[in-house]
Protein backbone atom coordinates (compact mmCIF):
# COMPACT_ATOMS: atom_id res chain seq x y z
CA UNK A 1 0.00 0.00 0.00
CA UNK A 2 1.09 3.61 -0.66
CA UNK A 3 1.73 5.49 2.38
CA UNK A 4 0.48 9.26 3.46
CA UNK A 5 3.36 11.98 2.00
CA UNK A 6 4.89 14.09 -0.48
CA UNK A 7 6.85 11.68 -2.14
CA UNK A 8 5.72 8.56 -0.71
CA UNK A 9 6.62 5.28 -2.30
CA UNK A 10 3.65 3.34 -4.45
CA UNK A 11 4.18 0.38 -6.65
CA UNK A 12 4.35 -2.24 -3.71
CA UNK A 13 3.55 -5.26 -5.66
CA UNK A 14 6.18 -7.18 -5.08
CA UNK A 15 7.18 -10.72 -6.62
CA UNK A 16 8.94 -9.00 -9.09
CA UNK A 17 5.84 -7.64 -10.82
CA UNK A 18 5.56 -3.87 -9.46
CA UNK A 19 8.98 -2.40 -8.76
CA UNK A 20 8.46 0.52 -6.08
CA UNK A 21 8.61 4.60 -7.36
CA UNK A 22 8.32 7.66 -5.68
CA UNK A 23 4.75 9.34 -6.55
CA UNK A 24 3.36 12.81 -5.75
CA UNK A 25 -0.39 13.02 -6.12
CA UNK A 26 -1.04 16.03 -8.22
CA UNK A 27 -5.19 15.92 -9.34
CA UNK A 28 -6.65 18.62 -10.63
CA UNK A 29 -10.06 20.07 -9.58
CA UNK A 30 -12.98 17.71 -10.43
CA UNK A 31 -11.71 14.64 -9.05
CA UNK A 32 -13.65 12.32 -7.27
CA UNK A 33 -11.76 11.63 -3.84
CA UNK A 34 -14.18 9.34 -2.34
CA UNK A 35 -12.15 6.80 -1.06
CA UNK A 36 -8.28 8.00 -1.35
CA UNK A 37 -9.11 11.49 -0.79
CA UNK A 38 -7.18 12.64 -3.51
CA UNK A 39 -8.76 16.16 -4.38
CA UNK A 40 -6.11 17.92 -5.31
CA UNK A 41 -3.67 17.26 -2.26
CA UNK A 42 -1.88 14.66 -1.74
CA UNK A 43 -2.62 10.67 -2.22
CA UNK A 44 -3.49 8.63 0.70
CA UNK A 45 -3.12 5.55 -0.39
CA UNK A 46 -3.29 3.55 -3.13
CA UNK A 47 -5.01 5.88 -5.46
CA UNK A 48 -2.19 7.93 -7.38
CA UNK A 49 -1.50 10.41 -10.12
CA UNK A 50 1.84 10.62 -11.02
CA UNK A 51 3.82 13.65 -11.82
CA UNK A 52 5.17 14.03 -15.72
CA UNK A 53 8.01 16.48 -15.89
CA UNK A 54 6.53 17.54 -19.39
CA UNK A 55 3.43 17.88 -18.70
CA UNK A 56 1.33 20.36 -16.35
CA UNK A 57 -2.24 19.87 -14.94
CA UNK A 58 -4.75 20.19 -17.94
CA UNK A 59 -7.34 22.10 -15.90
CA UNK A 60 -4.11 24.73 -15.01
CA UNK A 61 -3.52 25.76 -18.66
CA UNK A 62 -4.88 28.53 -21.06
CA UNK A 63 -7.75 28.20 -23.24
CA UNK A 64 -5.06 28.50 -25.98
CA UNK A 65 -2.71 25.35 -24.28
CA UNK A 66 -6.19 23.22 -23.83
CA UNK A 67 -7.26 23.80 -27.60
CA UNK A 68 -3.92 22.63 -28.61
CA UNK A 69 -3.91 19.47 -26.68
CA UNK A 70 -7.69 19.38 -28.11
CA UNK A 71 -6.34 19.15 -31.69
CA UNK A 72 -3.68 16.40 -30.41
CA UNK A 73 -5.75 14.39 -28.57
CA UNK A 74 -8.34 14.28 -31.83
CA UNK A 75 -5.56 13.25 -34.31
CA UNK A 76 -4.47 10.53 -30.99
CA UNK A 77 -7.68 9.30 -31.38
CA UNK A 78 -8.57 9.87 -35.01
CA UNK A 79 -5.70 7.27 -35.85
CA UNK A 80 -7.14 4.60 -32.97
CA UNK A 81 -10.13 4.39 -34.79
CA UNK A 82 -8.22 3.37 -38.54
CA UNK A 83 -6.76 0.94 -36.20
CA UNK A 84 -9.37 -1.68 -36.32
CA UNK A 85 -9.07 -2.71 -32.38
CA UNK A 86 -11.69 -5.04 -31.07
CA UNK A 87 -10.46 -5.03 -27.23
CA UNK A 88 -12.43 -5.94 -24.04
CA UNK A 89 -12.25 -4.94 -20.40
CA UNK A 90 -15.75 -5.66 -19.21
CA UNK A 91 -16.37 -8.62 -17.10
CA UNK A 92 -14.23 -9.92 -14.46
CA UNK A 93 -13.89 -13.29 -16.22
CA UNK A 94 -10.21 -15.34 -15.46
CA UNK A 95 -8.48 -16.20 -18.77
CA UNK A 96 -8.09 -19.17 -20.85
CA UNK A 97 -4.60 -19.78 -19.09
CA UNK A 98 -6.11 -19.54 -15.64
CA UNK A 99 -8.56 -22.19 -16.37
CA UNK A 100 -6.06 -24.38 -17.62
CA UNK A 101 -4.33 -24.30 -14.22
CA UNK A 102 -7.76 -26.16 -12.91
CA UNK A 103 -7.89 -28.65 -16.29
CA UNK A 104 -6.80 -31.76 -13.81
CA UNK A 105 -10.48 -30.96 -12.71
CA UNK A 106 -11.47 -33.03 -15.95
CA UNK A 107 -9.62 -36.43 -14.75
CA UNK A 108 -11.13 -36.33 -11.39
CA UNK A 109 -12.76 -37.58 -9.21
CA UNK A 110 -10.94 -41.05 -8.63
CA UNK A 111 -13.71 -42.97 -7.53
CA UNK A 112 -17.16 -41.55 -6.18
CA UNK A 113 -17.28 -41.89 -2.44
CA UNK A 114 -16.46 -39.35 -0.13
CA UNK A 115 -13.95 -39.42 2.82
CA UNK A 116 -17.03 -39.54 4.59
CA UNK A 117 -18.00 -43.26 2.79
CA UNK A 118 -20.76 -41.18 0.83
CA UNK A 119 -21.42 -42.05 -2.78
CA UNK A 120 -21.35 -38.67 -4.19
CA UNK A 121 -23.27 -40.20 -7.19
CA UNK A 122 -26.50 -40.21 -5.28
CA UNK A 123 -29.42 -37.92 -3.93
CA UNK A 124 -28.86 -36.36 -0.60
CA UNK A 125 -26.33 -33.93 1.46
CA UNK A 126 -28.17 -31.12 0.45
CA UNK A 127 -25.22 -29.08 3.10
CA UNK A 128 -22.80 -30.50 0.71
CA UNK A 129 -20.01 -32.34 1.11
CA UNK A 130 -18.28 -33.02 4.63
CA UNK A 131 -14.38 -32.73 3.32
CA UNK A 132 -15.06 -29.52 1.02
CA UNK A 133 -16.71 -27.61 3.96
CA UNK A 134 -14.05 -28.27 5.66
CA UNK A 135 -11.69 -27.26 3.68
CA UNK A 136 -13.23 -23.83 3.14
CA UNK A 137 -13.88 -23.24 6.60
CA UNK A 138 -10.17 -23.59 6.93
CA UNK A 139 -9.58 -21.19 4.66
CA UNK A 140 -12.49 -18.40 5.01
CA UNK A 141 -11.72 -19.02 8.63
CA UNK A 142 -15.22 -20.50 9.70
CA UNK A 143 -16.14 -23.48 12.28
CA UNK A 144 -17.05 -26.16 9.23
CA UNK A 145 -20.78 -26.77 11.01
CA UNK A 146 -21.63 -23.31 10.09
CA UNK A 147 -21.00 -23.13 6.21
CA UNK A 148 -22.41 -25.15 3.18
CA UNK A 149 -21.35 -25.93 -0.26
CA UNK A 150 -23.22 -26.06 -2.96
CA UNK A 151 -23.05 -25.24 -6.36
CA UNK A 152 -21.41 -22.92 -9.11
CA UNK A 153 -22.32 -20.18 -8.61
CA UNK A 154 -22.39 -17.70 -4.78
CA UNK A 155 -24.38 -14.72 -6.53
CA UNK A 156 -26.96 -17.43 -6.98
CA UNK A 157 -26.76 -18.08 -3.23
CA UNK A 158 -27.27 -14.65 -2.62
CA UNK A 159 -30.41 -14.34 -4.46
CA UNK A 160 -31.44 -17.53 -2.58
CA UNK A 161 -31.07 -16.46 0.98
CA UNK A 162 -33.02 -13.05 -0.02
CA UNK A 163 -35.83 -14.98 -1.74
CA UNK A 164 -36.05 -16.80 1.74
CA UNK A 165 -35.99 -13.68 3.78
CA UNK A 166 -38.55 -12.05 1.23
CA UNK A 167 -40.96 -15.11 1.78
CA UNK A 168 -40.28 -16.07 4.68
CA UNK A 169 -37.92 -14.01 7.21
CA UNK A 170 -35.02 -14.96 8.71
CA UNK A 171 -33.89 -16.34 11.80
CA UNK A 172 -34.58 -13.12 13.69
CA UNK A 173 -36.81 -11.98 11.90
CA UNK A 174 -41.20 -10.87 12.58
CA UNK A 175 -42.17 -11.25 9.74
CA UNK A 176 -41.13 -11.81 6.09
CA UNK A 177 -39.37 -8.65 4.30
CA UNK A 178 -42.14 -8.96 1.42
CA UNK A 179 -44.72 -8.21 4.12
CA UNK A 180 -42.83 -4.94 5.21
CA UNK A 181 -43.93 -1.41 3.73
CA UNK A 182 -40.46 -0.97 2.39
CA UNK A 183 -37.16 -2.77 2.59
CA UNK A 184 -34.25 -0.55 1.51
CA UNK A 185 -30.34 -1.73 1.33
CA UNK A 186 -27.03 0.00 1.98
CA UNK A 187 -24.69 0.37 -1.12
CA UNK A 188 -21.31 1.35 -1.04
CA UNK A 189 -20.14 2.79 -3.84
CA UNK A 190 -18.68 2.10 -5.90
CA UNK A 191 -19.68 -1.36 -5.82
CA UNK A 192 -20.62 -4.66 -7.69
CA UNK A 193 -23.44 -4.26 -10.29
CA UNK A 194 -25.09 -7.33 -9.97
CA UNK A 195 -25.45 -6.62 -5.98
CA UNK A 196 -27.17 -3.91 -7.44
CA UNK A 197 -29.59 -5.78 -9.80
CA UNK A 198 -30.58 -8.22 -7.38
CA UNK A 199 -31.88 -5.11 -4.97
CA UNK A 200 -33.99 -3.94 -8.51
CA UNK A 201 -35.41 -6.92 -9.18
CA UNK A 202 -37.08 -7.04 -5.33
CA UNK A 203 -37.72 -3.77 -5.64
CA UNK A 204 -35.59 -2.94 -2.92
CA UNK A 205 -34.75 0.58 -2.13
CA UNK A 206 -30.93 1.96 -2.20
CA UNK A 207 -28.92 3.98 -0.09
CA UNK A 208 -25.39 4.61 -0.90
CA UNK A 209 -22.48 5.40 1.40
CA UNK A 210 -18.63 5.58 0.10
CA UNK A 211 -16.38 3.15 -0.06
CA UNK A 212 -12.82 3.89 1.53
CA UNK A 213 -9.65 2.56 1.61
CA UNK A 214 -10.60 0.45 4.66
CA UNK A 215 -14.25 -0.86 3.63
CA UNK A 216 -17.17 1.30 3.36
CA UNK A 217 -17.42 4.52 5.86
CA UNK A 218 -18.85 2.65 8.67
CA UNK A 219 -20.18 5.82 10.54
CA UNK A 220 -22.26 6.70 7.80
CA UNK A 221 -23.52 2.68 7.95
CA UNK A 222 -24.07 2.94 11.36
CA UNK A 223 -25.99 6.23 11.62
CA UNK A 224 -28.65 5.15 8.72
CA UNK A 225 -29.03 1.49 10.10
CA UNK A 226 -29.88 3.14 13.83
CA UNK A 227 -32.22 5.15 12.75
CA UNK A 228 -34.63 3.68 10.00
CA UNK A 229 -36.01 0.27 10.56
CA UNK A 230 -36.27 -0.21 6.93
CA UNK A 231 -33.18 -0.66 5.97
CA UNK A 232 -32.06 -4.46 6.88
CA UNK A 233 -28.99 -5.06 5.01
CA UNK A 234 -25.83 -3.87 3.22
CA UNK A 235 -23.99 -5.40 0.73
CA UNK A 236 -19.86 -6.12 1.46
CA UNK A 237 -17.03 -7.19 -0.51
CA UNK A 238 -14.84 -7.47 2.53
CA UNK A 239 -11.74 -8.41 0.33
CA UNK A 240 -10.00 -6.67 -2.40
CA UNK A 241 -13.65 -5.25 -3.01
CA UNK A 242 -15.31 -5.07 -6.53
CA UNK A 243 -14.00 -2.67 -7.96
CA UNK A 244 -11.65 -0.66 -5.82
CA UNK A 245 -9.97 -3.36 -4.22
CA UNK A 246 -10.44 -1.90 -0.74
CA UNK A 247 -10.02 -4.59 2.18
CA UNK A 248 -12.30 -3.80 4.92
CA UNK A 249 -10.12 -2.96 8.20
CA UNK A 250 -11.32 -5.30 11.47
CA UNK A 251 -12.11 -2.37 13.13
CA UNK A 252 -14.54 -1.34 10.43
CA UNK A 253 -15.75 -4.96 10.40
CA UNK A 254 -16.40 -4.92 14.11
CA UNK A 255 -18.79 -1.28 13.49
CA UNK A 256 -20.63 -3.06 11.41
CA UNK A 257 -21.07 -6.33 13.61
CA UNK A 258 -21.69 -4.62 16.70
CA UNK A 259 -23.74 -1.53 15.55
CA UNK A 260 -27.22 -1.38 16.81
CA UNK A 261 -29.78 -1.27 14.33
CA UNK A 262 -33.55 0.01 14.13
CA UNK A 263 -34.21 -3.60 12.58
CA UNK A 264 -34.44 -6.63 14.61
CA UNK A 265 -33.14 -8.76 11.75
CA UNK A 266 -30.42 -6.45 9.82
CA UNK A 267 -28.16 -8.52 7.51
CA UNK A 268 -24.84 -8.03 6.41
CA UNK A 269 -24.16 -9.94 2.80
CA UNK A 270 -20.32 -10.69 3.81
CA UNK A 271 -19.47 -11.38 0.17
CA UNK A 272 -16.03 -12.41 -0.18
CA UNK A 273 -15.52 -13.37 -3.60
CA UNK A 274 -11.68 -12.58 -3.16
CA UNK A 275 -10.75 -13.90 -0.04
CA UNK A 276 -7.72 -15.65 -1.59
CA UNK A 277 -6.86 -13.67 -4.65
CA UNK A 278 -4.21 -12.01 -3.90
CA UNK A 279 -1.97 -9.86 -5.96
CA UNK A 280 1.31 -9.46 -3.91
CA UNK A 281 2.81 -11.86 -1.58
CA UNK A 282 1.47 -9.38 1.20
CA UNK A 283 -1.49 -11.02 1.26
CA UNK A 284 -4.93 -9.48 2.86
CA UNK A 285 -6.29 -11.54 5.87
CA UNK A 286 -10.02 -11.28 5.46
CA UNK A 287 -11.60 -9.76 9.07
CA UNK A 288 -13.60 -11.97 11.58
CA UNK A 289 -16.86 -10.94 10.46
CA UNK A 290 -18.48 -13.88 12.23
CA UNK A 291 -16.68 -13.98 15.40
CA UNK A 292 -16.87 -9.90 15.52
CA UNK A 293 -20.70 -10.84 15.35
CA UNK A 294 -21.28 -13.54 17.46
CA UNK A 295 -19.04 -11.57 20.05
CA UNK A 296 -21.30 -8.79 20.09
CA UNK A 297 -24.68 -10.37 20.75
CA UNK A 298 -25.86 -10.25 16.70
CA UNK A 299 -24.51 -14.23 15.61
CA UNK A 300 -27.62 -13.62 12.66
CA UNK A 301 -26.90 -10.57 11.28
CA UNK A 302 -23.97 -11.80 8.69
CA UNK A 303 -24.08 -13.97 5.91
CA UNK A 304 -21.07 -15.08 4.22
CA UNK A 305 -20.57 -15.99 0.88
CA UNK A 306 -17.22 -17.35 -1.41
CA UNK A 307 -16.88 -19.70 -4.46
CA UNK A 308 -14.48 -21.00 -6.62
CA UNK A 309 -15.21 -19.57 -9.36
CA UNK A 310 -12.18 -17.46 -9.94
CA UNK A 311 -10.34 -20.27 -8.09
CA UNK A 312 -10.87 -22.99 -10.75
CA UNK A 313 -14.04 -22.53 -13.58
CA UNK A 314 -16.32 -19.77 -13.53
CA UNK A 315 -18.36 -21.73 -14.74
CA UNK A 316 -17.95 -24.91 -13.01
CA UNK A 317 -17.08 -24.19 -9.59
CA UNK A 318 -18.59 -24.60 -5.51
CA UNK A 319 -20.26 -22.00 -3.85
CA UNK A 320 -20.16 -21.22 -0.55
CA UNK A 321 -22.36 -20.15 2.35
CA UNK A 322 -21.90 -19.62 5.64
CA UNK A 323 -23.76 -18.19 8.61
CA UNK A 324 -24.79 -19.54 12.43
CA UNK A 325 -25.89 -22.51 12.90
CA UNK A 326 -29.63 -21.36 13.15
CA UNK A 327 -29.05 -19.40 9.54
CA UNK A 328 -27.41 -22.59 8.16
CA UNK A 329 -30.09 -24.71 9.24
CA UNK A 330 -32.89 -21.90 7.64
CA UNK A 331 -30.76 -21.97 4.55
CA UNK A 332 -30.82 -25.84 4.30
CA UNK A 333 -34.58 -26.10 4.96
CA UNK A 334 -35.58 -23.84 2.36
CA UNK A 335 -33.24 -24.55 -0.34
CA UNK A 336 -35.12 -28.55 0.35
CA UNK A 337 -37.97 -26.83 -1.36
CA UNK A 338 -36.40 -26.78 -4.65
CA UNK A 339 -33.29 -28.96 -4.64
CA UNK A 340 -32.49 -32.94 -3.40
CA UNK A 341 -28.70 -32.14 -3.31
CA UNK A 342 -26.19 -30.21 -4.82
CA UNK A 343 -23.36 -31.63 -7.64
CA UNK A 344 -21.54 -33.60 -4.84
CA UNK A 345 -19.72 -35.37 -7.45
CA UNK A 346 -18.02 -31.78 -8.58
CA UNK A 347 -17.30 -31.13 -5.14
CA UNK A 348 -15.33 -34.33 -4.27
CA UNK A 349 -13.29 -33.52 -7.64
CA UNK A 350 -12.72 -30.40 -6.00
CA UNK A 351 -11.18 -32.00 -2.86
CA UNK A 352 -9.49 -34.31 -4.97
CA UNK A 353 -7.63 -31.54 -6.57
CA UNK A 354 -6.81 -28.99 -4.02
CA UNK A 355 -5.57 -31.60 -1.61
CA UNK A 356 -5.36 -29.52 1.65
CA UNK A 357 -6.32 -25.65 2.17
CA UNK A 358 -2.76 -25.27 1.29
CA UNK A 359 -3.42 -26.68 -2.00
CA UNK A 360 -5.60 -23.84 -2.68
CA UNK A 361 -3.02 -21.28 -1.59
CA UNK A 362 -0.36 -22.55 -3.53
CA UNK A 363 -2.96 -22.78 -7.02
CA UNK A 364 -3.53 -18.73 -6.37
CA UNK A 365 0.27 -17.98 -6.45
CA UNK A 366 -0.02 -19.77 -9.69
CA UNK A 367 -3.28 -17.40 -10.81
CA UNK A 368 -1.51 -14.47 -9.65
CA UNK A 369 1.74 -15.02 -11.15
CA UNK A 370 -0.59 -14.66 -14.73
CA UNK A 371 -2.36 -11.89 -13.90
CA UNK A 372 -0.44 -9.39 -11.68
CA UNK A 373 1.94 -8.80 -14.76
CA UNK A 374 -1.57 -7.74 -16.47
CA UNK A 375 -2.28 -5.47 -13.24
CA UNK A 376 0.97 -3.66 -13.80
CA UNK A 377 0.63 -3.21 -17.10
CA UNK A 378 -2.58 -1.10 -16.19
CA UNK A 379 -0.80 0.66 -13.63
CA UNK A 380 2.31 1.69 -16.43
CA UNK A 381 0.48 3.06 -18.89
CA UNK A 382 -1.87 5.08 -16.85
CA UNK A 383 1.02 6.45 -14.61
CA UNK A 384 3.48 7.06 -18.36
CA UNK A 385 0.03 8.62 -20.28
CA UNK A 386 -1.96 9.91 -17.51
CA UNK A 387 -0.01 11.10 -14.75
CA UNK A 388 0.50 14.38 -13.58
CA UNK A 389 -2.49 15.76 -15.70
CA UNK A 390 -5.11 15.99 -13.03
CA UNK A 391 -7.52 14.47 -15.18
CA UNK A 392 -7.58 11.05 -13.79
CA UNK A 393 -6.70 8.81 -10.02
CA UNK A 394 -7.20 5.41 -10.16
CA UNK A 395 -6.88 2.45 -7.67
CA UNK A 396 -3.75 0.20 -7.41
CA UNK A 397 -4.85 -2.70 -6.21
CA UNK A 398 -3.16 -5.76 -3.94
CA UNK A 399 -5.83 -7.77 -5.20
CA UNK A 400 -8.55 -8.98 -6.63
CA UNK A 401 -9.98 -8.60 -9.99
CA UNK A 402 -10.64 -4.96 -10.52
CA UNK A 403 -8.78 -1.37 -11.36
CA UNK A 404 -11.29 1.97 -10.47
CA UNK A 405 -10.59 4.63 -12.53
CA UNK A 406 -11.93 7.93 -12.00
CA UNK A 407 -11.89 10.41 -14.59
CA UNK A 408 -12.76 14.23 -14.45
CA UNK A 409 -16.37 14.91 -13.82
CA UNK A 410 -18.65 14.39 -16.53
CA UNK A 411 -16.81 12.75 -18.55
CA UNK A 412 -16.71 8.85 -18.25
CA UNK A 413 -19.63 8.24 -20.51
CA UNK A 414 -17.65 10.01 -22.77
CA UNK A 415 -14.82 8.32 -22.51
CA UNK A 416 -16.52 4.86 -22.55
CA UNK A 417 -18.50 6.08 -25.80
CA UNK A 418 -15.30 6.72 -27.37
CA UNK A 419 -13.48 3.69 -26.84
CA UNK A 420 -16.64 1.79 -27.47
CA UNK A 421 -16.20 3.88 -31.33
CA UNK A 422 -12.47 3.01 -31.28
CA UNK A 423 -12.88 -0.49 -30.48
CA UNK A 424 -12.61 -1.16 -26.65
CA UNK A 425 -15.25 -2.27 -25.07
CA UNK A 426 -15.51 -1.05 -21.31
CA UNK A 427 -17.98 -1.43 -18.28
CA UNK A 428 -20.99 0.92 -18.98
CA UNK A 429 -20.35 4.26 -17.02
CA UNK A 430 -22.25 4.45 -13.74
CA UNK A 431 -22.45 0.48 -13.75
CA UNK A 432 -20.83 0.89 -10.08
CA UNK A 433 -23.71 1.95 -8.79
CA UNK A 434 -27.38 1.48 -7.99
CA UNK A 435 -29.68 1.88 -11.20
CA UNK A 436 -26.25 3.02 -12.94
CA UNK A 437 -26.32 6.09 -12.02
CA UNK A 438 -22.81 7.24 -11.14
CA UNK A 439 -24.02 11.21 -9.65
CA UNK A 440 -20.74 12.52 -10.99
CA UNK A 441 -20.32 10.52 -14.05
CA UNK A 442 -16.78 10.02 -13.15
CA UNK A 443 -15.99 6.31 -12.62
CA UNK A 444 -15.03 3.72 -14.75
CA UNK A 445 -14.24 -0.03 -13.93
CA UNK A 446 -11.45 -1.60 -15.98
CA UNK A 447 -11.00 -5.62 -15.70
CA UNK A 448 -7.79 -6.62 -17.18
CA UNK A 449 -7.78 -10.36 -16.46
CA UNK A 450 -9.94 -11.78 -19.26
CA UNK A 451 -7.51 -10.59 -22.38
CA UNK A 452 -3.65 -11.40 -23.52
CA UNK A 453 -1.38 -9.14 -21.81
CA UNK A 454 -0.15 -7.27 -24.91
CA UNK A 455 -3.77 -6.55 -25.65
CA UNK A 456 -4.03 -5.43 -21.76
CA UNK A 457 -1.70 -2.79 -22.24
CA UNK A 458 -2.96 -2.02 -26.25
CA UNK A 459 -6.33 -1.55 -24.65
CA UNK A 460 -5.20 0.73 -21.97
CA UNK A 461 -3.58 3.00 -24.48
CA UNK A 462 -6.25 3.59 -26.03
CA UNK A 463 -8.65 3.84 -23.15
CA UNK A 464 -5.68 6.58 -21.87
CA UNK A 465 -6.11 8.75 -25.38
CA UNK A 466 -10.53 8.61 -24.78
CA UNK A 467 -9.64 9.90 -21.19
CA UNK A 468 -7.24 12.69 -22.42
CA UNK A 469 -9.69 13.91 -25.28
CA UNK A 470 -13.07 13.68 -23.11
CA UNK A 471 -10.58 15.52 -20.75
CA UNK A 472 -9.93 18.30 -23.09
CA UNK A 473 -13.60 18.50 -24.86
CA UNK A 474 -14.67 18.81 -21.18
CA UNK A 475 -12.47 21.59 -20.32
CA UNK A 476 -12.59 23.78 -23.17
CA UNK A 477 -16.57 23.53 -22.71
N1 LIG B 1 -19.37 -11.44 -5.98
C1 LIG B 1 -18.54 -10.54 -6.51
C2 LIG B 1 -18.10 -9.36 -5.70
C3 LIG B 1 -18.09 -10.68 -7.83
O1 LIG B 1 -17.28 -9.76 -8.35
C4 LIG B 1 -18.54 -11.79 -8.58
C5 LIG B 1 -18.14 -11.96 -9.98
O2 LIG B 1 -17.62 -11.08 -10.62
C6 LIG B 1 -19.40 -12.71 -7.96
C7 LIG B 1 -19.80 -12.51 -6.67
C8 LIG B 1 -19.93 -13.91 -8.71
O3 LIG B 1 -19.68 -15.04 -7.95
P1 LIG B 1 -20.10 -16.50 -8.44
O4 LIG B 1 -19.37 -16.79 -9.69
O5 LIG B 1 -19.72 -17.38 -7.31
O6 LIG B 1 -21.60 -16.49 -8.65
Amino acid sequence: MASKGADHQVGSVRGGVWTSRTGRERAGSGLRGYRFGCSGGLCEHGRVTEPNPVTQPLPERSPEEIEAFLTEQQAAYDDLRTRGLKLDLTRGKPSSAQLDLSDELLSLPHGAVDGAGVDTRNYGGLEGIAEIRRLFAELLGIEPEQIVAGGNSSLMMMRDALTYLWLHGGVDSDRPWGAEEKVTWICPVPGYDRHFTLLDWFGIETVTVPMNEDGPDAEAVAELAANDPSIKGIWMVPTYANPTGSVASQEVAARLASMPTAAPDFKIFWDNAYALHHLTEDEAKSADIMSLAAASGNPHRPIVFASTSKITYAGAGVGFLAGSVETIRWYVAHLGKGSIGPDKLNQLRHVQFFGSAQGVRDHMARHRAIIAPKFAAVEEVLSARLGGLGVASWTRPTGGYFVSLDVLDGTASRVVALAKEAGIALTPAGSSFPHGDDPRDANIRLAPTFPELAEVSEAMEAVATCVLLAAAEHLRG
